[in-house]
């Protein structure tokens, strides 16, 4: 286990929702050597340690909302391809 490494009040990098990049952290909370809490160094926003992931959970969840709208759109269907030969082409 590498979390093993840290301690509490270490400085960890991890990603902050409000800076909306990688920053360094405290280590504020920690159960079983895992770093569980963190707390940015520039904002100090306090939240769970990401592990230096944080903009994954917001595409997925866009991408879900998204889902869900589009699912409750109505269905349009493409419309039928009727490629009209040019063949009549008057010369
Ligand atoms: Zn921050």
């Amino acid at each position: 286990m590498r979390e093993n490494e840290f301690r509490l009040g270490d400085t960890i990098d991890d990603y902050c929702k409000r800076c909306r990049l990688l920053m360094n952290h405290y280590i504020v909370s920690m159960v079983d050597g895992e770093v569980k809490k963190v707390r940015c160094q520039t904002c100090h926003h306090e939240h769970d340690f990401q592990h230096g992931q944080g903009g994954e959970k917001k595409k997925t969840s866009r991408k879900s909302l998204f889902d869900q709208v589009a699912a409750n759109l109505p269905q349009i269907s493409p419309p039928p391809k009727t490629i009209k030969p040019k063949k009549n082409q008057s010369t």
